[in-house]
C-alpha cells in the first residue's frame, strides 16, 4: 500500500497572529495547486484561529494543528488548552510528545499516552514524537530508547487507535542543530519502528501508519529523506517559517504534484 508523504511544519514558539497571517498567506498561494501530498502547519495556539479564518473556503488544503494539548477536557488548569479546544478551533492534528515538551516540560510517556487516547476519541491526528538524545545515541542505546518510548506512549492503544496516528522519529541531537540523521541512520530507526508496530499490533498496522521524520529538514535534505521506503514525511521546524524553503521541501515529497 502507498503512504501518502505527510510534511507538517512545526513553527514552535514563533509566529504571533499578524506574523501568522503573512506566512499562511504566502502557503496559500504556493499550495494552491497542491496534490498528492498532505500538508500541515502547527501555530502557537493564540495564531490558529488567524490561520484558519485565512484557509476558510480556500481550495488550498492546508492542514491546521495544535502543538500540544492537556488530556483533561476543561477546568482548573491555567494555562493549558484542550482537545475540544482544538476541535472547536478547526484543527486536524495535535503534535503529542515533542522532545522539547519531554526535555524542558516534564512530559513523560504514560503523559503521552494520555493524551494521545484523548486527541484520538476527539477525532484529532495525534503526531506522537520520539527521538534519542546525542548521549543515548552514542552509547548504543537509540534502538532500545526508541522502544522504550513507543511502549510506554503507544503500546496501550488497540490496534484501530494505532492505526489513525502518524509517528515522528526525531533524534533530539538533530533538532534545530542543523545536523541531520543520514538517510542511513534515519531509515534504520524508521524501519525498527516499522517492526515494533507490525510485532505490536499486526503487519497491516504497520504498513499504514505513517512515520516522519524530524530534525533539521531542508530543501537540501529533503528528496533524499523522503525518498527512502520508510520514510513518510517530515515535521519540519525551522524551515517551515521560511515560504521558500518550507515550499521545496514539500516539492520534494515523492507522489506531490503542483
Ligand atoms: C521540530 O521542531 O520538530 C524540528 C524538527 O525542528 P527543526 O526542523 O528546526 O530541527
Amino acid at each position: 500500500m502507498k503512504r501518502t508523504k505527510v510534511i507538517v511544519g512545526n513553527w514552535k514558539m514563533n509566529m504571533g497572529p499578524s506574523e501568522a497571517m503573512r506566512l499562511v498567506r504566502a502557503l496559500k498561494v504556493k499550495f494552491v495547486a497542491a496534490n498528492g501530498v498532505e500538508i500541515g502547519v502547527c501555530p502557537p495556539a493564540l495564531s490558529i484561529p488567524a490561520v484558519m479564518d485565512l484557509l476558510k473556503g480556500s481550495s488550498c488544503t492546508i492542514g491546521v494543528g495544535g502543538q500540544n494539548m492537556e488530556a483533561e477536557l476543561s477546568g482548573a488548569f491555567t494555562g493549558e488548552i484542550s482537545a475540544p479546544m482544538l476541535v472547536d478551533a478547526g484543527c486536524k492534528y495535535v503534535i503529542v510528545g515533542h522532545s522539547e515538551r519531554r526535555q524542558l516540560f516534564g512530559e513523560t510517556d504514560a503523559g503521552v499516552f494520555e493524551k494521545t487516547k484523548v486527541a484520538l476519541a476527539h477525532d484529532l491526528v495525534p503526531i506522537v514524537c520520539v527521538g534519542e538524545t546525542l548521549e543515548e545515541r552514542e552509547s548504543n542505546r537509540t534502538e532500545a530508547v526508541i522502544e522504550s518510548q513507543l511502549e510506554g506512549s503507544l503500546g496501550g492503544l488497540s490496534a484501530d487507535q494505532m492505526s489513525k496516528i502518524i509517528i515522528a522519529y526525531e533524534p533530539v541531537w538533530a533538532i534545530g542543530t542543523g545536523k541531520t540523521a543520514t538517510t542511513e541512520q534515519a531509515s534504520a530507526v524508521h524501519a525498527f519502528i516499522r517492526d515494533w508496530m507490525s510485532k505490536k499490533f499486526s503487519p497491516e498496522v504497520a504498513e499504514v501508519v505513517r512515520i516522519q521524520y524530524g530534525g533539521s529538514v531542508k530543501p537540501g535534505n529533503a528528496a533524499e529523506l523522503l525518498s527512502q521506503v520508510d520514510i513518510d514525511g517530515a515535521l519540519v521546524g525551522g524551515a517551515s517559517l521560511k515560504p521558500d524553503d518550507f515550499e521545496a521541501i514539500v516539492k520534494a515529497a515523492p507522489g506531490a504534484t503542483f
